[in-house]
């Protein structure tokens, strides 16, 4: 599944609404200027945040909540190191998806997925060695890890391994570009929140990216289009990229009602969009910001313009929570707990209630800490918490994209 088809079942709020904007699809991208690539974590951050801002052609169109599309490019040294592996040069002939005809260093570069290695690849790689003929002694792991009692192994072998680790394990497989071409899955778009207003940019898309690094097997390792992002869309480069839409997070039409935001690590950049949006209209609704991360003198994003916004008026409140600047772990659901009865107030008061970040633990822990909230501020039982949210879910004042 792509990350963009993933999208509408992963970040909750990308279902049937979801489109992409403009004539520009992920198949059919913007060719878009970096016009802007620093750094927003500071000096001792254990995490690498970029702020990038692409151009975009006029009748480009984005509303905050919406997501850009970069269609990413593999590293052409990882894809030297694949080539040597496999005893190509990369200037072998293959046909793409669409069968045009390209070199196989730009199928592996553009099309492929060598970045991360997934059970159905190795399944696919078994396959070819098998048909190759050289799977015999030496194979026997790989064999092992097709197994159909064996898919938690096989997912813990793949687990911060890439293509190139496979194919240096078990050497010898591949006969033909073309076979390797057709079983390898797609390089499919990663996409970002906006972290812009288009009335305050009109002819850009800002966003905000953790560049994915780690070391895993003896190398060191990123992310394929965070890495990119971070170190090779430098201002003036072009990149392939689209605009993606998403009608289920949005800001409320009435520019009156107030709103609450959790948006912890990069999570805050679609609220840096809506805070944007609401400050250049104008909009008399209050703004209560929720932000985390790990330490305030090197993660607090965006500090200097949300603290303007502070004094500005346009952010009523903003309560952060950075976890590891004391002995205790503070989260954002923590500030939530500690200002639950003022949360309360403003749920009563219209508010919308948005989160956006991390779907695995950050999400949970925040609907808890919502539900204990209105339990404790409507003095009702926790299952009368849950209809209150499940009202405001119908309302479309409780509304998540997380990923
Ligand atoms: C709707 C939506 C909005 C998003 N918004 C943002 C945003 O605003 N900002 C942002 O930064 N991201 C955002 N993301 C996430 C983003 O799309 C990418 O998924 C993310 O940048 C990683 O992509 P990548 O290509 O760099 O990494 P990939 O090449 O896809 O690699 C990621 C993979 O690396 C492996 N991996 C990662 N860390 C480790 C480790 N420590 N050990 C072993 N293996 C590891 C895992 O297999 C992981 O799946 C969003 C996602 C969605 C769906």
């Amino acid at each position: 599944m792509s990350q963009v088809e993933e999208s509408a079942t992963v970040a909750e709020n990308n279902t049937a609404d979801t489109f992409e904007n403009s004539r520009y699809t992920r198949n059919n991208p913007y060719l878009s200027t970096v016009v802007a690539n620093r750094l927003l974590s500071g000096e001792g951050s254990e995490k690498e945040t970029r702020h990038l801002a692409f151009s975009l052609e006029h009748g480009m169109t984005y509303t905050p909540g919406d997501s850009i599309g970069i269609v990413p490019e593999n590293r052409v040294q990882i894809v030297a190191e694949v080539l040597a592996a496999l005893g190509f040069t990369g200037d072998e002939r293959v046909l793409d998806h669409y069968k045009f005809e390209i070199s196989f260093e730009e199928a592996l570069r553009t099309r492929l997925t060598i970045g991360k290695l997934t059970r159905s690849t190795i399944g696919q790689y078994a396959k070819l060695s098998g048909a190759s003929g050289v799977g015999g002694r030496g194979y026997d792991e790989l064999k092992m890890l097709c197994g159909p009692d064996n898919k938690l192994r096989a997912e813990e072998y793949c687990w911060g391994r890439e293509f190139i680790d496979l194919i240096t394990a078990f050497p010898g497989a591949v006969v033909t570009p073309q076979e390797l071409f057709n079983v390898l899955p797609r390089l499919v778009p990663r996409l970002y929140s906006i972290a812009s207003s288009q009335i305050a940019h009109p002819d850009r898309a800002e966003t905000s990216v953790r560049v994915v690094r780690y070391d895993a097997h003896g190398r060191d390792r990123q992310g394929v289009a965070s890495g990119q992002l971070g170190e090779r869309a430098h201002v003036g480069e072009v990149l392939p990229i689209f605009l993606h839409s998403n009608q289920n997070f949005r800001l409320p039409a009435d520019d009156a009602a107030p709103v609450i935001m959790v948006g912890p690590g990069t999570g805050v950049a679609p609220f840096r969009a809506f805070l944007e949006e609401r400050q250049a209209k104008g909009a008399s609704g209050d703004n209560w910001l929720f932000f985390g991360d790990q330490h305030a003198a090197a993660d607090f994003l965006y500090e200097d313009q949300f603290k303007a916004m502070q004094s500005d008026g346009t952010l009523t409140r903003l309560d952060t929570a950075f976890s590891r600047d004391q002995p205790e772990k503070i989260y954002v659901q923590d500030r939530m707990s500690e200002h639950a009865s003022e949360l309360y107030a403003w749920l009563e008061r219209g508010a919308y209630f948005y989160v956006c970040g991390d779907a695995s633990r950050m999400a949970k822990s925040v609907e808890t800490a919502l539900l204990d909230a209105i339990a404790a501020g409507s003095q009702g039982t926790p299952d009368q918490a849950v209809e209150y949210l499940a009202t405001m879910k119908k309302q479309k004042r409780y509304q998540r994209d997380v990923y």
